[in-house]
């Protein structure tokens, strides 16, 4: 099933007919009251909702996804994972580009291990990205993206699997700069999730991926996740080895070689197999 966030604040079921309205289950969500959870209440109730999903899109006429703005499909992730240099030849680019590196001591990712980016830098395909500090190098990233969708504590590889919600694509947009990854990589609208969450029934394998970037129709990177240092099992592991992983967690699984600057006015285009393709304007903050 495909589940997308639309305009304002609707739920849609993603069908090759359109998008299927069916914001009217949401009241069937728990009514949290303060202090709110630590997990994204839809995604931790989408096995007790989907009968219900299946059910509202066939009775709900589709409405072509052109007219609609994509959200992000997770509204309350309790953090954001991101894998830094995941790829091999990605890891080998950054060391060979001052303008990447910065002097900064990049290490492989077992040494590494991950980071995170602020939850309220997050946005759908439908929004646009807005760059901050314009004199500097702001870089696209595209990478699969895990949804996690039952809580994940100390979790082998073997069973990662079990505790992953859906997929969809990710773009880690990113400052280049000597400081933090977090600090540079968590402007508000540098974290783009979508075009929708594929769930997981659908896409049994995420270890073979073919996946892709265009800016202004260039194909910049044009990878595989069959090229993942630390697969999604592995990383599920590492992360789970460190902290609890919630109901609409995402792991951004890193990005592939090909990184490259974007500017206001430039116009993204990615896409993955078996999740679908989104684009995406890139303004000046204002
Ligand atoms: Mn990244």
């Amino acid at each position: 099933m495909r589940i997308c966030r639309f305009d304002d604040n609707r739920l849609g079921v993603v069908t090759e007919k359109g998008i299927h309205d069916v914001t009217e289950l949401l009241p069937q969500l728990p009514a949290w009251t303060y202090p709110l959870p630590v997990f994204d209440p839809l995604v931790e109730n989408l096995p007790k909702l989907r009968s219900a999903l299946e059910q509202q899109s066939k009775q709900s006429a589709p409405k072509p996804l052109k007219g609609v703005r994509l959200l992000s499909p997770v509204a309350n992730p309790g953090k954001i994972i991101a894998a830094p240099v995941n790829y091999k030849k990605h890891l080998e680019e950054v060391l060979a580009q001052k303008e990447l590196h910065h002097g900064n001591l990049i290490n492989e990712i077992h040494r590494a291990g991950l980071f995170l980016k602020a939850t309220s830098s997050l946005i759908g395909a439908g929004q646009r990205i807005e760059l901050v500090h314009l004199d500097r190098r702001n870089d696209h990233e595209v990478e699969l993206a895990v949804v996690i969708g039952k809580p994940a504590r100390n979790v082998s590889a073997a069973n990662a699997l079990d505790h992953v919600a859906g997929y969809c694509i990710g773009l880690d947009i990113t400052i280049r700069g000597p400081e933090e990854r977090s600090f540079r990589k968590s402007p508000d609208t540098y974290t783009v999730l979508g075009p929708w969450l594929v769930t997981a029934d659908e896409l049994d394998d995420p270890s073979r991926l073919s996946f892709s970037i265009a800016v202004n129709g260039e194909i910049r990177q044009d990878a595989n996740t069959d090229d993942l240092v630390l697969g999604v099992k592995e990383l599920i592991e590492l992360a789970s080895s460190f902290y609890t992983l919630h109901p609409g967690d995402v792991i951004l699984t890193g990005t592939p070689q090909g990184v490259g600057p974007v500017r206001p006015g430039d116009v993204l285009f990615a896409r993955m197999d078996r999740i679908g393709e989104m684009r995406v304007e890139v303004v000046a903050a204002k």
